[in-house]
Parts: C-alpha cells; sequence; structure tokens
C-alpha cells in the first residue's frame, strides 16, 4: 500500500510499504477514505517529536471502512463505516474506565522508553513515534487499529466524510479544551491560536455557553475565519498589546478563562533552541513561552487555564507566583476523545455545526509531501489539509 512515511524534518515522502495485518484478536484492518494533517504533525514535520524513525507512518486523524476483524471484536462487521479517535485506549484500564481515555496504561508498549525520556508513561497514539508505541499511523491507504471493539466508531451513511473526520481529533479537543475551563453563563473565554483546534475551541466555548470569546492569533485569513462564522471579537498579537487589550475589554478584570490552542512552538519562541533542546535530552527550557506567560498573567484571579496546545519536556521561567497567587485553575492534557466523541456527533447530526468549514485545502495522498509544506507555512490561507488515499 502506499502511505506517508517521515523521513527527517520537512521530509515527508509517499512510500509503498507492506499493507498492516491482524495481531491480536481485538484489531481490525481499516482501508482508509479521508484523513488530515494535524497542527500535531507539524511537532514531527519540524523534527522536535524524539524516537521517530525513518521510514515510520504518520497520521491520527483518519477514517474509512471495515474490511477485516479479529476474532474478538463482537460489535463490528465488515464494510462499517467507521472514525478512530487519535489516543489508542484499551477500554479496561483504571484510566479508561474513569473516562480518561488518551491516559490508558495498556497501549504503549513502551512506556519504559517515555518514562526514561520524559520521566511520565504516556498512552499510544497512531503515527506518533516509538515513545508513543511505535503504530503506525492513518495517513496510508490501510491501518490497523488496536483495541478495534472500542477504537472504532460507527458513522452514519447521510454524514459525509469531512463532516466527521474531525471527531478523530481536533472537535473534541476544541471541547474539552473549552469544558476544561467550566464556563458559567456570562463568561469571557479569551483564546490564543486560531488554527484547526482554535477555531473549535471558540465554536465549543459558544456551545458550552461562553457569553463572550475573544480570539488572539496574527493571521488575517483565520481571524477573518472566526468573524465569518461566530461573533467572536479578534485581536491581532502584533498590532495590540494582548494583555493590555484583554484587560481593557474586560473592565480591567481579565477574561474568566484562557486556552492556549498554540503550543510550544508559538511565535515569538526561539525554534533552533527548542529544536536544540528536544533532540538533545527531549528537556525543554527556553525562556520564551510567551503565551502561557501571556496567559497565566492575564486570567483573571479564580479563572481557569485550559491547555490542549502540546508541549513535550521541560518548560522553565513561567510566572508561577501569579498562577499560584491568583489561585487559578489548570487544566490540560491529550483529548479523552472516546469521551466527547458521541455528544459531538449528535451535534453534528442536528445541524447544529458543520465542522467541514475549516477545510480548504483537499489533495490525494501522494501530495501529501505538499500538503504539509502548505499547512506549516500557511500558505494559500491554508488552515485545514484534508488528504484522499
Ligand atoms: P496550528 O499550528 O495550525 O495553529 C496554531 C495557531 O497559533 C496558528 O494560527 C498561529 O498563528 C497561532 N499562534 C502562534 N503563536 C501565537 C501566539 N504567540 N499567540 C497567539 N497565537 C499564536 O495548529 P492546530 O492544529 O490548531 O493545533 C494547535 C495545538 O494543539 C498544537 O500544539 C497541537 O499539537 C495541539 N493539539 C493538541 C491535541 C490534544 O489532544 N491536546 C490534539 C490536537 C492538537
Ligand atoms: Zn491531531
Amino acid at each position: 500500500m502506499k502511505a506517508v512515511c517521515w523521513n527527517g524534518a520537512k521530509d515527508m515522502r509517499v512510500e509503498t510499504v507492506p499493507d498492516p495485518k491482524i495481531l491480536n484478536p481485538r484489531d481490525a484492518i481499516v482501508k482508509i477514505t479521508t484523513t488530515a494533517i494535524c497542527g500535531s504533525d507539524l511537532h514531527i514535520y519540524n523534527g522536535y517529536i524524539p524516537t521517530m524513525e525513518k521510514g515510520d507512518i504518520v497520521g491520527h486523524e483518519f477514517m474509512g471502512e471495515v474490511v477485516e476483524l479479529g476474532s474478538g471484536v463482537k460489535n463490528l462487521k465488515i464494510g462499517d463505516r467507521v472514525i478512530v479517535p487519535f489516543p489508542i485506549s484499551c477500554g479496561h484500564c483504571y484510566f479508561c474506565q474513569q473516562d480518561l481515555w488518551s491516559l490508558c496504561d495498556n497501549s504503549n508498549p513502551n512506556a519504559w522508553l517515555a518514562e526514561k525520556l520524559m520521566g511520565y508513561s504516556p498512552s499510544g497514539l497512531f503515527g506518533y513515534s516509538h515513545m508513543l508505541g511505535g503504530y503506525a499511523g492513518g495517513q496510508a491507504e490501510y491501518a490497523r487499529v488496536p483495541f478495534a471493539d472500542v477504537g472504532l466508531f460507527k458513522i452514519p451513511d447521510f454524514l459525509k466524510d469531512e463532516q466527521v473526520l474531525f471527531l478523530t481529533d481536533i472537535f473534541p479537543t476544541g471541547y474539552m479544551a473549552a469544558e476544561n475551563c467550566n464556563i458559567q453563563p456570562g463568561d469571557t473565554v479569551a483564546i490564543w491560536g486560531c488554527g484547526p483546534v482554535g477555531q473549535f475551541a471558540i465554536h465549543s466555548a459558544y456551545i458550552l455557553g461562553a457569553e463572550r470569546v475573544i480570539a488572539i492569533d496574527r493571521i488575517p485569513e483565520r481571524l477573518q475565519l472566526v468573524e465569518k462564522y461566530t461573533n467572536a471579537e479578534t485581536l491581532n498579537y502584533e498590532k495590540v498589546d494582548v494583555g493590555e487589550a484583554l484587560k481593557e475589554m474586560t473592565g480591567g478584570r481579565g477574561p474568566d478563562a484562557c486556552i492556549d490552542a498554540v503550543g510550544m512552538e508559538a511565535h515569538g519562541v526561539d525554534l533552533e533552541y527548542l529544536y536544540d533542546q528536544v533532540k538533545q535530552a527531549v528537556r525543554l527550557e527556553t525562556d520564551r513561552p510567551i503565551v502561557l506567560r501571556q496567559m497565566l498573567v492575564a486570567c483573571r484571579k479564580g479563572g481557569h487555564v485550559s491547555i490542549p496546545g502540546v508541549y513535550v519536556g521541560f518548560i522553565d521561567k513561567m510566572p508561577m507566583g501569579a498562577a499560584m497567587n491568583k489561585a487559578l485553575t489548570f487544566k490540560m492534557g491529550q483529548t479523552h476523545v472516546h469521551k466527547y466523541l458521541p455528544t459531538l456527533l449528535d451535534h453534528i447530526q442536528n445541524g447544529k455545526i458543520d465542522p467541514s468549514f475549516v477545510i480548504t485545502h483537499t489533495l490525494p495522498l501522494e501530495q501529501a509531501p505538499q500538503g504539509y509544506q502548505i499547512f506549516n507555512e500557511r500558505k494559500d490561507n491554508c488552515i485545514k489539509v484534508v488528504l484522499k488515499p
């Protein structure tokens, strides 16, 4: 089959690789119909994720049709149309039972490696390095899905791929980020980053009852997309002092909650330095974690700080004095996709939201390398790239 393989920083290639096979009774093989490039894939593309090896198949936002099932999967049949949450979760461990699916204890055979490198043991993710399980990803014609009885969700035929694909990751990620803000009637939520995750965080903040949303980015097209589909106010952080503006917009009090939908490669961070740190020790000691710093300072006393943006290793020079003395609540983490998916599918079915609004580029799988370049460089007003195997 054809698959998108990592071959080094900024070097994705479409290669011919062996088809995946059933390895365990709870596995399924999915023939992929649509897949997408995520902001998290850019960390891999740019070389910030250690323990990637040349030839690794990438991609964790994908959907398709079940073509083969292990003997232990009883709730699915060949031909089912399915979407695949990006975290790999067993469904039975302490964490899965608590609805904390992205913290599964049984899905990462290389947890020891992560423990050694980073001091904690994450669960497995599709297409996201050996440290996170070494699973082949879904930017390919086929993928093996472990724990398929809990890791595949059936989708009704009347919904298009483009309407449900983002339930695999970025829609629940934006939603969990907003839910982590404990939004109360009348609340103002400030959201840093208007990439795909930020866009869904904005919509979700409104779904969850925010009165006011303030969206922050510097890319005009992304801010315009926010203005086109929502009532959110926007700030271009290259044109205004974000801290001052937020203070002024909230009567001096600050937003009730702040969401970091940017992550570690925030504009302003010294990327060369960041890369060096990650490469050497998976230890991240930039003195310019600008978004986090701004959020801790901006957020109102007693407010919520929600971080879907991805960080790796260590972060230094955080204004912990402000965070502590303002009694901020921090919530963060990889998304518990399995938990949110049924509710969000309902919202799509009821016409409350059509997630396909973020798609700007649809390319054949063969053009994945161009897709990565366009998304990474934000060319052609790119917001979200979808690939068709
Ligand atoms: P993206 O790179 O397309 O979007 C990031 C946006 O942040 C860009 O529009 C950029 O202009 C903006 N930005 C950069 N610096 C900024 C600053 N200083 N202030 C305000 N905005 C700034 O990526 P995305 O797909 O939207 O993903 C965003 C983050 O979410 C990434 O770190 C990604 O890895 C992470 N993510 C997390 C999960 C999870 O489960 N927690 C899932 C998916 C993605
Ligand atoms: Zn993703």
